[in-house]
């Protein structure tokens, strides 16, 4: 039903106030890490939101800004609003989008009880000051109650900040009133136990402090000025926390005050360390408090459900999203769900999308396989944002595409991510590209990764379907089943060689490695691509559940990525399952929440992990090591798998050496990491070319 359609509803026009949209998809604020260290927007920024204004979305809501910097933010690198000295380089940013066509509204915030106090010594503020077993979010740093003065100046900062979005060009303003920022706690009863007039049980006071600023803002502003606000339509998995029913409530106090649009998300919390907003985190079991919220993992349009009840309370315009494509969301708006439609991390995967919706060319549209890595490099990594599958985002300079200056024979040894990659952009720029793939099929590891991870966490095969897609589109001819020795590179005689061959499995030194107990990843990753030639991933996983060559007490050595995923596997099979790990951690290669939320899922289920140990030797009753603590001891095992982070594969680079002129090693040949690191070398490598 879907296939062809032509979404004309998500891309028809709208008004907000009186702000024409040319159309309703809608950028949400994400923060997106282009900001200088006291929070103006960099040259970055201008090449990132121009990326989307000119991929033809119709309204962009730039990230948050903080109102006090840099107590209003939750990290770094984040922008302010804070000065009257940002309204210039804010003026350069909205004319830029406006050159493209887009309009853009500032979301302007205060991160409140999110703020942490080692950026910058200051405590957070919040409604509350919470006693440890009182705070939603035990990890966050205590926060001191505010004042009633305080709150006054709080709302001042918000003023001030509305009216310098204004002079910048901005045409509208986005209040940050959800997760669990500064407004956000104020409305929910799990953060503000306060008992004057921004708080209570009274909804009303507990929503003044959002309505005050509301109404101030539009007198400051003009009552044609859009001024809409951003709020949780609930929190899930919280006592006493946000209900869709109170959002039904709040949302009309605030449409009274003025408000002109709402752009409803949501927030669930518990289940994860760092509390992220729901749908963005990976599924995991989760503690049975939280399986409610949950259903926006397993139904991505949930909150688009929930943010339907609340406009049938309200006239004005209603913005939701969270994971649903673009022709969930015409459907949406058609249904009378919501009037917009916000997408976050599918705009990263590709700033293009709605013009390739508009024209109607789904497959080229590059997918998001929520992995993450977006969150990482901003939250964790503290740069400008990363995607797996879209190389250029936060270096969108850099990583422009320009045609090449000669034309080249360009033969690219390895259809994984890498390859595929390098073959895309080489051939974008002009190239002759030629992709030799030793397997039957296109994808590298992916397709054994999909396996081992979970075909319903991340689609891993939509990279491989999206990448050989365009490769085939460019005219990269492609040699599948056919592997590239030494005297096909001499008999080619190609003008640069890309080696995108993968990496080789590390046998670690132990003695009684050869013991029939043993199960070396690299063999049962030979065995289940041999299976995966014949039967797709989805069967082979489900074929696993039947049958394995592994006995019931399994010890991985490795707790890295491969590691890691492999116990999760294995515990889901029935097995018992104990890691070992040289280093003193588990996990590292991983992005951050997902490593964390892994690990703590494992030890929850009884998995042993033990760090810094040092091996002994293999027996027929398993393995024995020498602890961190300087004790022998024998882990008694069944079967002991071997997954050590994969080694470079060098040999054909030294095969071909001094035969070739141009020789490039990308991926996990060069150095083996994650898919977003093979598709960045690719991408990189392709524009060098
Ligand atoms: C079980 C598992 C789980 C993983 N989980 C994750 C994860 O959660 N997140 C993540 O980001 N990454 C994960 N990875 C890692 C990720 O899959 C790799 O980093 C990525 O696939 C590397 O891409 P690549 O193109 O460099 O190499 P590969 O994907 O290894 O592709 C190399 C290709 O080269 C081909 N080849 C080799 N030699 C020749 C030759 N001489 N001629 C022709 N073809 C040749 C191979 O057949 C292969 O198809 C996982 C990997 C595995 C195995």
């Amino acid at each position: 039903m879907f296939r062809n359609a032509r979404c004309k509803t998500l891309l028809s026009p709208f008004r907000i106030n009186q702000v024409e949209l040319r159309n309703r998809i809608v950028k949400s604020p994400q923060a997106s890490g282009n900001a200088t260290s006291d929070g103006a927007p960099t040259d970055g920024a201008l090449a990132y939101y121009g990326g989307l204004a000119k991929g033809g979305v119709g309204l962009i809501i730039v990230e948050g800004a903080a109102v006090d910097f840099p107590l209003g933010v939750v990290g770094w690198p984040r922008l302010g609003i804070h000065d009257d000295s940002f309204i210039p380089a804010y003026a350069d940013l909205t004319k830029h989008i406006h050159s493209f066509g887009a309009k853009t509204f500032l979301e302007v915030q205060h991160a409140g009880p999110s703020h942490p106090k080692a950026m910058a010594g200051l405590q957070p503020v919040a409604p509350s000051a919470l006693a440890d077993g009182e705070k939603p979010v035990p990890t966050f740093d205590d926060a001191r109650e505010l004042t009633v003065a305080e709150i006054k100046t709080v709302q001042q900062q918000f003023v001030l900040a509305a009216e310098r979005a204004q002079k910048a060009g901005f045409d509208g303003v986005d209040l940050h009133a959800a997760h669990r920022y500064l407004l956000n706690a104020f409305r929910s009863r799990a953060w503000n136990k306060r008992s004057d007039e921004y708080g209570g049980q009274c909804l009303e006071s507990r929503a003044r402090l959002s309505v005050e600023i509301i109404q101030a803002i539009k007198e400051r502003v003009g009552k044609d000025y859009p001024v809409g606000i951003r709020l949780n339509v609930a929190e899930w998995g919280l006592k006493d926390g946000i209900t869709t029913e109170e959002s039904i409530a709040f949302a009309k106090l605030v449409e009274e005050a003025g408000a002109d649009f709402l752009d409803i998300s949501g927030y669930g919390y518990k289940s994860f360390l760092w509390g992220y907003w729901g749908d963005q985190l990976r599924l995991l079991e989760p503690a049975d408090e939280v399986r409610p919220w949950l259903k926006t993992v397993e139904n991505p349009g949930f909150i688009v459900a929930q943010a339907a009840r609340v406009k049938k309370a309200v006239s004005i315009p209603v913005m939701s999203g969270g994971r649903i494509d673009a022709r969930v969301a015409d459907r949406d708006i058609k249904k009378g769900r919501v009037d917009l439609v916000f997408f976050a991390r599918r705009l990263i995967a590709d700033p293009e999308m709605a013009n390739k919706v508009a024209e109607g060319r789904w497959e080229d549209i590059a997918p998001c396989t929520a992995c993450l890595e977006c969150w990482d490099s901003t939250t964790t990594l503290h740069t400008a944002v990363r995607c797996r599958i879209n190389a250029a985002s936060g270096r969108e300079r850099e990583f422009e595409i320009k045609p090449a200056e000669r034309k080249k024979k360009v033969l690219v040894v390895g259809g994984g991510p890498a390859g595929m990659e390098a073959a895309r952009v080489a051939a974008l720029r002009g190239h002759e590209v030629i992709l030799y793939e030793k397997e039957r099929r296109l994808g590298g590891q992916l397709p054994l990764a999909a396996v081992i991870k979970g075909l319903e966490v991340e689609d891993l095969g939509a990279i491989t379907r999206y990448l050989k897609t365009q490769i085939g589109k460019l005219g990269v001819t492609v040699k599948v089943g056919q592997e590239v020795t030494a005297s096909v590179v001499e008999r080619l005689k190609p003008d640069a060689v890309i080696l995108a061959v993968g990496g080789v499995a590390v046998v670690p030194d132990i003695p009684g490695i050869e013991n029939k107990i043993v199960l070396p990843a690299a063999k049962l990753h030979r065995q289940s691509k041999a299976l995966l030639r014949f039967v797709g991933p989805r069967y082979l996983r489900w074929l696993t559940r039947i049958w394995m060559p592994l006995g019931r007490r399994v010890v991985i050595i490795g707790g890295a990525i491969h590691g890691c995923e492999l116990a999760e596997f294995l515990v889901k099979r029935g097995r018992d399952v104990t890691i070992v790990e040289t280093s003193s951690k588990v996990g590292g290669d991983m992005v951050v929440i997902l490593a964390q939320r892994l690990v703590q899922w494992l030890k929850k289920r009884g998995v042993k992990v033990l760090t810094e140990v040092a091996f002994e030797e293999i027996t027929n009753e398993g393995l024995t090591i020498t602890t961190k603590d300087g004790k022998r001891e024998t882990i008694e095992a069944d079967s002991i798998v071997t997954a050590l982070p994969l080694s470079p594969n060098t040999a054909l680079l030294q095969a071909i050496d001094g035969k070739c002129g141009e020789v490039y090693s990308i991926g996990d040949c060069r150095e083996a990491h994650r898919i977003i690191h093979a598709v960045c070398d690719g991408s990189r490598v392709g524009r060098l070319i």
